[in-house]
């Protein structure tokens, strides 16, 4: 029954160089086995390391310790039988569906007949039979994202890393090819062993994986292994795919609290300057403490049966939730949300002391927000273009992450009117704020 693992990896750690000296320890102690036949999950918020550990995963960074073997070798370099689809896909335009299919086969050395053939091959597994001549600009998202696939799945990899590859695709499309892809991989079609999935969104985990390691962040690693034994295919709308989403989901608002707690910073954590914050509208900021404020709830709701209420995902809400408690407006424990006193003041006063409230608590609470506005204050031309912030953030995430985080900070300080920011000239300023 014990068949020799795919992957094997032994308490890993990885950290990277702040711009203080300081090393930011962004994984520990991590220990991962992939076996044949599974399709494992790493279920995190935004920042807990999951791209840094497929990115080691996939020999394309060194851990600072631990080790990453594939078929019992060490991983010291991109390995041959490792493939990996991403977010969105860099296609090249001038090629066509079936030449960017192909470009996955050019370091293999195959017979120019042998690549034809399995690039076709990998195109109609897909779905994307009749589209091999077409460019990417003539194809949808969802289709593009196809030819993302079928150029990891053309080289025949034994494992498949997928990097949130859903996540940019609208509800539907993203159902369908979710759909797709387990369809094959059940039926057996898919020339892989093993995929290891990353995702934030618990739902996604739940219908797709075997089995779902859950992470904590600062530093990312894993709190808690759970399988998922409900049989293929699997319904969002049954009783036991429901409950396993809300396990999942109050054992990670349970320890996120409990991580706090033990940090001595209590059920605030705050939000320093390197932050990422989740992109959240100010607009549904006000409308989740009105609703929590408001008959039945009186300050007080699950958050699963405020979700439906609001017509929400759970895992759209839960930033939400917890920007709220960054923001000392609500605290979230055990999958509840409950409004402090603050967050009650809010939901019933109007609209100009509800900005002076919320402004107060940004600059209080959110570090970058108080910064942009000391920036601006101490500017003789009280203006800032994004740059001088998104270089700044780069310091301490990605670019991809420094962009989400500047975009929800622009929109939170406008709402408080604590800065403005002009679209078109990509400057924040004072004016009228
Ligand atoms: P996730 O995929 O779970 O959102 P990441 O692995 O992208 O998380 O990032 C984990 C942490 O490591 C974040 O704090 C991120 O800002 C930081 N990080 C990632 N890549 C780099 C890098 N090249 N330099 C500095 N920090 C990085
Ligand atoms: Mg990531």
């Amino acid at each position: 029954m014990d068949t020799a693992p795919l992957l094997n990896i032994h308490d890993i750690r990885k950290s990277f160089r702040k711009p203080d000296g300081g090393e930011l320890l962004v994984l520990d102690g991590i220990e991962l086995t992939l076996r044949e036949g599974e399709i494992v999950g790493l279920l995190g918020r935004s920042g807990s390391g999951k791209s840094t550990l497929l990115r080691l995963i996939a020999g394309l960074s060194a851990p600072a310790a631990g080790s990453v073997s594939y078929l019992g070798q060490t991983v010291t370099g991109p390995p041959a039988g490792i493939a990996m689809v991403f977010q969105s896909f860099a296609l090249f335009p001038w090629l066509t569906v079936l030449e960017n299919v192909q470009l996955g086969l050019e370091a293999l050395g195959l017979a120019p007949d042998e690549i034809r053939r399995r690039a076709i091959e990998a195109i109609d597994l897909i779905g994307l039979d009749g589209f091999e001549s077409a460019y990417p600009r003539e194809l949808s998202g969802g289709m593009r994202q196809r030819v993302g696939f079928a150029r990891a799945l053309v080289v025949h990899p034994n494992i498949l890393l997928m990097d949130e590859p859903f996540s940019a695709l609208d509800v539907l499309t993203a159902e369908t090819l979710r759909t797709d892809f387990l369809d094959l991989w059940s039926e057996g079609q898919l020339p892989i062993k093993g995929v290891i999935l990353v995702t934030h969104n618990i739902e996604e985990a739940v219908l797709m994986c075997d089995r779902i390691l859950v992470f904590g962040s600062n530093p990312g690693r894993i709190l808690k292994e759970i399988k998922v034994e409900l049989p293929h295919p699997r319904a969002r709308l049954d009783p036991g795919f429901r409950d396993l989403v809300e396990r999942i989901y109050v054992e990670m608002t349970v320890r996120s609290a409990s991580e706090h707690a033990g940090k001595r910073v209590e059920r605030f954590p705050g939000a320093g300057i390197g932050t990422i914050l989740p992109p959240v509208s100010s607009t549904l900021l006000a409308g989740l403490l009105e609703a929590v404020a408001g008959p039945p709830y009186d300050g007080e709701a699950d958050l699963p049966v405020i979700a439906a209420a609001l017509h929400m995902e759970i895992d759209d809400l839960f930033p939400v939730a917890e920007t709220l408690q960054m923001l000392r407006l609500a605290e979230v424990v055990g999958g509840d949300i409950r409004l402090t006193s603050e967050g009650r003041q809010f939901a019933g006063v109007d609209i100009d002391q509800r900005k002076r409230l919320f402004a107060q608590h940004l600059v209080t609470y959110v570090a970058l927000a108080a910064h942009i506005r000391r920036v601006l204050d101490e500017r003789p031309s009280h203006r800032a273009p994004w740059s001088r912030f998104a270089d700044e953030l780069e310091d301490y995430m990605s670019p991809d992450a420094a962009q989400q985080t500047l975009r929800a900070i622009i929109d939170l300080g406008r709402y408080a009117e604590v800065f403005a920011y002009d679209d078109h000239a990509h400057v924040f300023s004072l004016d009228n704020p």
